[in-house]
């Protein structure tokens, strides 16, 4: 499968088989917190970055083979997602295939755009983030193609959220020491009252970010944030649960998943240790990946990760 991964464990979505239509950190964004690791082609340009029919054929396999194991079906994956012209048929697409929900994971740049925001009508839940409450800040996290502003993204959403009817979800990343101050947060809410979400999801950085410097704030920043935004949904801790994948080809799978989404060391070991491939085997697998450079071994907040070396 070169278009779909998973089911893969979500924090939010419980099981959810990923469809991603762009290429590996293609993006109209550079987000400082981003797992991925750095946007290595920098383009708000909108267009079938690969042949819609590939994407649908694997779709068609992949749901015929999970239907009944997945609790979402969800447009995400390796850049942003509305940056692939076509969505609106891939989502058709997807809905015609699968009676599971489908939903949208974007950074929300271009829902200002119709062509975009008619798209995203069409799916059931729609995750955009937000993590500046003004143009200066977000510019520090986002670090946006500079076609984008601030002002014409937070209209975007809120004029997308008015006619939708669906479910909107807002992710908010809070970084230690750049977006968590009390004064930050008031400008947030701000913003988000204007959305009026239907859910505000907390997250943090628990996987390795780009920049080095990017921490996870203090645990008080729940409350503070609580007393600030109210009711929210907490997804400050890490996923459990296993991937699934599709061969037994070690190298091609683990790799499918990581392109998407760095993996813990103990999560790799138990979606992949069978009777005959233990732990040992697993760890020199990875290991020959990272003398080949294609992944890389990274400790961060005390725990073994692996991520692509890119
Ligand atoms: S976090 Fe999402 S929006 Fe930000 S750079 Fe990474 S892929 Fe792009």
């Amino acid at each position: 499968m070169k278009y779909i991964y998973g089911p893969v464990p979500s924090r939010r979505l419980g099981r959810s088989l990923g469809i991603d239509p762009i290429p590996s950190k293609t993006c109209n964004f550079q987000c400082i917190y981003c797992q991925i690791g750095k946007t290595t082609f920098f383009t708000n340009e909108r267009r079938n970055y690969y042949p819609k029919e590939d994407i649908i054929a694997e779709m068609r396999e992949a749901i015929e083979q999970n239907e009944k194991k997945i609790d979402y079906i969800t447009f995400v994956g390796s850049g942003e997602p509305t940056l692939y012209k076509d969505l609106e048929k891939l989502i058709l697409k997807a809905k015609e295939l699968s009676k599971n929900p489908v939903c949208v994971i974007t950074n929300g740049a271009l829902l200002y755009n119709s062509e975009v925001s008619k798209a995203l009508m069409l799916a059931d839940v729609v995750l955009p983030s937000l993590d500046a409450g003004d143009s200066q800040l977000f510019i520090k996290i986002n670090r946006p193609h500079p076609s984008l502003k601030y002002n014409d993204i937070i209209q975007g959403i809120i004029e997308f959220k008015r006619k939708f009817k669906g479910k909107l979800w807002l992710e908010i990343m809070i970084i230690k020491g750049v977006n968590d101050s009390n004064e930050n947060l008031l400008k947030i809410k701000e913003k988000i009252d204007l959305i009026k979400p239907d859910r505000i999801d907390i997250n943090v950085p628990t996987r390795p970010p780009t920049e080095n410097w990017v921490k996870i704030p203090d645990k008080s920043i729940i409350p503070l944030v609580k007393a600030i935004f109210g009711d929210i949904y907490d997804i400050t801790f890490p996923e459990k649960g296993n991937f699934d994948f599709y061969s037994l080809d070690f190298e091609k799978e683990v790799l499918s998943i990581i392109e998407r989404h760095p993996m813990r060391q103990d999560q790799i070991i138990e979606t992949f240790s069978t009777e005959n491939f233990n732990q040992k085997e697993i760890l020199k697998r990875l290991k020959a990946l990272e003398y080949r450079k294609r992944i890389q071994r990274i400790i961060y907040n005390n725990e073994i990760f692996w991520k692509l070396d890119i």
